[in-house]
């Protein structure tokens, strides 16, 4: 009897377990007509952001790049790279026309967690004192003549209000950063003082959003780049719009009749997306509650957290990994993104890098092999609703910018960038293959999806030399 009892037992938890993940399961669902209602939601909130400064939930930035690399730039130029877990220094060496980028170097940091959630003036002494220290290499490798005023293209991922093109506000922090007294300052102005403090000699010429700066990379390989998109820690988009379809622009209309727009589309917010009670609890203990709904089911610093919540309540509920609830397992954020990759991609046939990767990290000794397949299928499930969504946002704005029809003679280039993307395959994979069920098949020639790798900093660097002619000719 108390065989029998036990098995029944057992077995009742499998079925709620499994019944727990059916209804997430059902819960993400995103078919082609609700990924299609998304889209158009993001046409129309893109209309509302242009139209007036809080029209909408999108910010649509106004980037003051109105101009994109042509391949003329020339000289040596910096970049700085500052937005998710990573840091990067960069050094272009550009030849003009005929040569292209004809040299690069970088140095990469981590960001130390502590200066995330510090000080303003911490986090940009650091980062001066690690530019400092390229530029010193620098200069004993290459000897450079002293006097030389050098330029920098500052990437700097996050919502910026920009008051030029190389200065702007930082409207609030995403990602984890959290900086309180660095929010409504000028982000230019706290880098420089920075840059001065620790006796580096540069000028900011540029001041850009990672999507600008990968906007502007790619367009400089490939003229038809018209949009970027960052799939790493957060998401955003960039597009080209035309400057007289934006009505809260009141400047000059700029000669080429463009302007770049960073959409902050992480911040985007629409009844048709599909949201769980696991992603309202992530979203209310989440540092910026309220905020950036879109970016915390798409992005890479949410997605293994939004799989570890389910996994928690499979455990609570349905005893989902035994007796006990794996301690773990409550540790927020202790999942991370590249995890849950490496176990959605783990192809042997008793899946032995899921059962790795759960005693690593949440150290649960033993699974079945029923268990780990569950393991995957919510990867696959959380990883999907992601990668469908951002396709749909990536048609939203193709509807707007009139692209999303086959047009004779005329291509769409969309360039990608960020770890998720580029390391994801599942996730990537599934994005295109959405775009391309989303579009209809023959558009598939004239709409292309280019990973454009570490477009930002370059870009950023390119920025930094069309403007720092501009600069020049503004105080001569
Ligand atoms: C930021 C954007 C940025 C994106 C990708 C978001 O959290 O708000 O400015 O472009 O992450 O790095
Ligand atoms: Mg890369």
């Amino acid at each position: 009897a108390l065989v029998v009892r036990q098995r029944m037992k057992t077995s009742g938890r499998w079925a709620r377990a499994m019944s727990i993940v059916k209804e997430f399961e059902e819960k993400c669902g995103t078919p082609e007509g609700k990924l299609k209602q998304v889209a158009d939601a993001m046409t129309v909130e893109m209309h509302a952001g242009l139209a007036s400064e809080g029209g909408s939930k999108l910010k649509m930035l106004i980037s003051y790049v109105d101009n994109l690399p042509t391949g003329d730039e020339e000289g040596v130029f910096y970049a700085l790279d500052l937005g998710g877990t990573n840091f990067r220094v960069l050094r272009v060496q550009l030849g003009g026309r005929e040569g292209g980028i004809v040299h690069q170097e970088f140095a990469e940091a981590s960001i130390p967690p502590a200066l995330m959630c510090g000080t303003s003036d911490a986090l940009f002494d650091y980062i001066a004192e690690k530019l400092a220290s390229f530029v010193a290499e620098e200069e004993q490798m290459f000897q450079q003549p002293p006097g030389r005023q050098r330029e920098l293209g500052f990437t700097f991922s996050f919502p910026v209000m920009q008051t030029s093109i190389n200065s702007g506000t930082l409207i609030r922090w995403t990602k984890g950063f959290s900086i309180e007294d660095a929010v409504t300052q000028d982000v230019v102005a706290e880098l420089t003082k920075a840059l001065k403090r620790k006796g580096v000699e540069m000028r900011v010429a540029a001041l850009v959003n990672d999507t600008i700066g990968t906007l502007a990379g790619g367009r400089y390989t490939n003229k038809d780049v018209a949009v970027a998109v960052i799939l790493g820690t957060g998401t955003n988009a960039a597009y080209v719009e035309r400057a007289q379809a934006i009505p809260k622009w009141h400047g000059p209309l700029p000669k080429s009749g463009e302007m770049v727009i960073n959409m902050e589309w992480g911040n985007f917010r629409s009844s048709h997306i599909p949201l769980t009670e696991y992603d309202h609890a992530l979203d209310v203990e989440s540092l910026n509650p309220g905020e950036q709904i879109f970016e915390k089911i798409t992005s890479g610093m949410y997605l293994g957290e939004i799989l570890r919540r389910v996994l928690l309540k499979m455990a609570e509920e349905a005893f989902f990994f035994g007796d006990e609830v794996p301690p773990k397992l409550k540790i927020p954020f202790i999942l991370r993104t590249p995890e849950m990759s490496s176990m959605h991609h783990d192809t042997s046939s008793d899946l032995k890098v899921v059962g790795n990767k759960l005693k690593e990290i949440l150290e649960i000794s033993s699974t079945s092999l029923k268990t780990r397949r569950v393991v995957v299928e919510l990867c696959n499930i959380v990883a999907t609703r992601g990668a469908r969504l951002a396709a749909a946002g990536i048609l939203g704005i193709l509807k707007k910018m009139g692209r999303d029809t086959l047009r004779e003679g005329e291509k769409t280039v969309i360039a990608m960038d960020g770890g998720l993307y580029e390391h994801y395959t599942e996730y990537s994979t599934c994005l295109e293959n959405t775009l391309r069920e989303l579009l209809g098949g023959e558009t598939t020639s004239s709409i292309l999806v280019e990973h454009s790798n570490d477009g930002s900093g370059i870009g950023a660097a390119l920025l930094a030399a069309s403007h720092s002619l501009y600069l020049d000719e503004k105080s001569s």
